[in-house]
């Protein structure tokens, strides 16, 4: 009991942080239940049971001056602690709430991510993840180096240089967030001893060098040393249009190799310039546990595989170098690779009619998501996978399916 009540103090410091922040009248949250490690107990055998309820939130719909938080410790019916809207400074949390608003991109104050420095793989353009956890990181302070693919490099950097990206650079200050360097990668290449005749030979390569895995980590090290935050935020699945059964060994193991491996391979040459504290992202999807018909070529066992290895990468290099590994699972998104599979919209629909969140995913979400992940917010979270996806995952019922219609008593 005096571990929960330690915890339900924790969390209902944290929301009372947070209750000043005025919020639009339909995000008000009626409950939370926190999985926590358990307090004081340091055997594993005690995790089992480390999962309870920590407490229950009640948020009114007062203004925010009247505004009362009250979080009760489980099973005594305790208020731990309270707040009528006070804006005095509360000791003891990394991050002001009370400057985190209902809009994408304004943890300003303070910025949580100040004097950190990001490497994120897999930016090429303005509409994916990648750029939008780019601009999160950007918007908390972080200092943004990017990877983008050899052959996209050209299109991105001359697009850059000619502010077709200027709007969506645009952060919530009115300032404009900025890219401290791109980096030519490829991320099926680990070496240079891996990267075969016809791809040196290739004219989309020619006057690009040191792309491979090892080479961008060697370069990162000597322009800036170290780096706080890794991100993956990639994947190529070149027979992905195609059913599984119809899939050739090869496409398969092109898929497993630049979505899945890809990360083992940065991880292993980032992780020794990544500071004490830093932590690791990736970017999954729901193919890889549920059926998904139509993400094919691998795409789905590829994703599987970065989900099981988020596990174990979080084992290996949490006891190697204290580093933190998670990944997202991200509703569907229209960007570029999203686009090349060939369904993006249908997925989008269907998610806004079954998910328990009606709007679209903005990559935005994805972006907080990633910065709170990456941030001393999270510190103890690793080796998981988070969903960001208007919780389409939860769903056991298409909503929306025909078979329901006649079915009164279902319909919601
Ligand atoms: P995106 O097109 O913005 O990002 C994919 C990036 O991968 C591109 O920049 C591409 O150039 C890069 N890339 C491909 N092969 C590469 C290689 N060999 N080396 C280096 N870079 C390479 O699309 P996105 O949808 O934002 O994808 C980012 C991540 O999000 C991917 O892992 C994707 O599977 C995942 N995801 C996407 C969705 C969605 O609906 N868009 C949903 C869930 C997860």
């Amino acid at each position: 009991m005096a571990s929960s009540l330690t915890l339900a103090r924790a969390v209902a410091q944290s929301l009372v942080a947070a209750s000043s922040t005025p919020r639009p009248s339909r995000s008000v949250i009626t409950s939370a239940t926190v999985c926590a490690a358990p307090i004081g107990l340091r055997s594993s055998a005690h995790s089992s049971s480390s999962c309870f309820f920590a407490g229950s939130l009640a948020v009114n719909k007062l203004s925010p001056a009247t505004r009362l938080v009250s979080v009760r410790a489980h099973g005594t019916g305790q208020i731990v602690a309270s707040s009528n809207g006070s804006s005095a400074p509360l000791p003891g949390l990394p991050i002001d709430l009370r400057a985190v608003s209902a809009h994408h991109y304004a943890w300003t104050n303070p910025a949580i991510h100040t004097g950190k420095r990001a490497f994120i793989a897999g930016v090429a353009d303005d509409q994916g993840f990648g750029w939008a956890i780019a601009k999160a990181l950007a918007s908390a302070g972080a200092e943004i180096l990017v990877g983008t693919w050899v052959p996209a490099l050209n299109i991105f950097e001359s697009s850059l240089r000619r502010g077709k990206f200027d709007e969506s650079r645009k952060l919530a200050n009115g300032s404009m967030f900025d890219i401290a360097k791109v980096y030519p990668l490829d991320a099926v290449f680990d070496t240079p001893e891996d990267v075969p005749e016809d791809i040196k030979n290739n004219k989309r390569y020619a006057g690009s060098s040191k792309w491979t895995v090892q080479e961008v980590a060697e370069s990162v090290k000597n322009d800036f040393g170290s780096i706080d935050i890794l991100v993956h935020s990639l994947a190529n699945g070149p027979e992905v249009t195609k059913p599984l059964l119809e899939t050739s060994r090869k496409g398969y193991l092109a898929a497993i190799s630049a979505s899945s491996y890809s990360y083992v391979s940065l991880l292993k040459y980032f992780a020794p310039i990544m500071n004490p504290g830093s932590s690791s992202l990736s970017l999954t999807y729901l193919a890889s546990e549920r059926i998904i018909p139509g993400y094919g070529g691998g795409m789905s066992s590829a994703k599987a595989a970065l989900e099981s290895d988020t596990r174990v990468l979080a084992f290996e290099v949490g006891r190697k170098h204290g580093i933190r590994v998670n990944t997202i699972s991200a509703g569907p998104l229209r960007s570029r690779a999203a686009k090349a599979i060939g369904f993006i919209d249908k997925m989008i629909e269907y998610s806004t009619a079954n998910a328990p969140l009606t709007k679209e995913l903005d990559s935005g979400d994805v972006g907080n998501a990633a910065a709170f992940l990456s941030s001393p917010l999270a510190s103890a979270i690793t080796g998981s996978v988070v969903y960001v996806d208007n919780g389409l995952n939860a769903m056991g019922l298409a909503v929306d399916s025909q078979s329901l219609v006649v079915e009164e008593a279902v319909k919601v």
